[in-house]
């Protein structure tokens, strides 16, 4: 890599210029700058302000049910032949780890004196996350999400509106999560003062990136003191987490980063397989581009088209990953697996009849590695459960014909 320094290279947290090694940085319209330069300038001052800290740490106690347990799936681990301990986010309210983050931005957005909120959803999770925020605080909230995800998705479209949210939806190009998502910069651009824009993963211009991998690292501080308490060490051998965008992993890496002993493993989808032409594995097919304001790892054609990603899990299915993963994946800390649609239904099943846990198809990726790969009987595996299999069930009555 050439103009990197290896100090460059050996550091995984976002730089002052907001890169992560070659990746990150803020690629957006000259009319967006002055929205997210404020953010910038803020952001780390607004999180380290003790009131702020105080406010966010009560309502991921009280509001969101923090700490989530950590819990020793003890058959799960037999079936294996190695300790595997499951990091329950599918307990929170809301039922899965994007509420961590929503919670951190709705209470940035009120010390920056925003009255407003947009997002953008694609199966709608975020979207029900951020709508939830905005109930609780009282602010108004504008979802963006593409026609044809509005049609795919009524649950959560009836959701939103329930707490309180306008959903608008997308009607140009595929009307998805990219149109979404245009619409949304659309909005900002047109209301920089009183709006504030709530991404949904660690992915998007800097300081965003940084931002929600700051708010979901609650994930691994908690692990932390968790594995301390059960096992006598704060560090297991393995992190292991899915990855769409890269905001459950990001949080559950965090504090072991920089960690040398403890190995992280990222899950992505690889839908019908890797090389079916339906598959979201960008690790494998992603070559350098840019989406969403940022610079990193993206399924794109020869010529720059953003190709169309699939995985039977909504929120997998996303053809770039965030750039802190980039990194990751190109200085070798982390090591990429992909697992299929199938691999990943059958690892849910699996955890369902061993532990009583129906988990989010999401997760259900990160869980399916345990059959493509041994770990030694000592070893001591940690993996995010990022969400509850709530959402998924017509997902999985279909799959397994119940
Ligand atoms: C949205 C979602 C994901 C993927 O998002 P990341 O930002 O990559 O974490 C994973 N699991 C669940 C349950 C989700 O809802």
């Amino acid at each position: 890599m050439e103009g990197m320094t290896k100090e460059n290279m050996m550091n995984y947290n976002v730089n002052e210029k907001g890169y992560y090694g070659e990746f990150g940085g803020a690629f957006i319209p000259e009319m967006l700058y002055p929205n997210v330069e404020e953010l910038r300038q803020n952001y780390l001052k607004v999180m380290a302000e003790p009131d702020f800290k105080k406010e966010f740490d009560q309502l991921l106690k009280d509001y969101v049910g923090r700490p989530s347990p950590l819990y020793f799936a003890k058959r799960l681990s037999e079936k294996y032949n190695t300790k595997i301990y499951l990091k329950r986010e599918d307990l929170n309210h809301t039922g899965a780890h994007k509420i961590n983050n929503t919670i951190g931005q709705i209470l940035m957005a009120k010390r920056l004196g925003k009255t407003r909120i947009i997002a953008e959803t694609g199966a709608g999770q975020h979207g029900v996350a951020t709508a939830t925020v905005c109930a609780l605080m009282g602010l108004e909230c504008i979802v963006y999400m593409g026609e044809i995800d509005i049609a795919r998705q009524a649950p959560n479209v009836a959701r939103m509106k329930m707490l309180g949210a306008t959903v608008v939806p997308a009607l140009s190009g595929s009307r998805t999560l990219k149109d979404a998502t245009n619409e949304a910069i659309r909005d900002w651009i047109n209301n920089p003062v009183n709006t504030h824009y709530i991404i949904g993963s660690a992915i998007g211009p800097h300081p965003y990136p940084d931002m929600v991998t700051r708010f979901q690292s609650v994930i691994s501080e908690e692990i932390k003191w968790q594995l301390k308490e059960q096992i006598g060490r704060e560090n297991p051998d393995y992190v292991v987490a899915c990855i769409g965008g890269g905001s459950n992993a990001a949080g559950t890496y965090y504090h072991y980063l920089h960690e040398p002993d403890v190995k992280i493993i990222a899950v992505e989808a690889a839908g019908l397989g890797v090389d079916s032409g339906e598959s979201a594995a960008t690790s494998v097919l992603g070559h350098e581009g840019v989406i969403h304001g940022c610079k990193t790892l993206l399924m794109q054609t020869k010529d720059g088209q953003i190709t169309e990603p699939y995985s039977i899990s909504a929120g997998l299915d996303y053809p770039g990953v965030g750039p802190m993963h980039a990194h990751l994946c190109k200085t070798g800390r982390a090591e990429f697996m992909s697992i299929t649609d199938d691999q990943a239904m059958n690892a849910g099943l699996d955890l369902c009849k061993l532990e009583g846990i129906i988990p989010a198809i999401e997760s259900s990726h990160a869980l399916a590695i345990f059959e493509e790969r041994t770990f030694k009987p000592d070893d001591v595996v940690v993996v995010s459960l990022s969400g509850r299999g709530d959402k998924d069930l017509q997902n999985y009555i279909e799959y397994f014909k119940i």
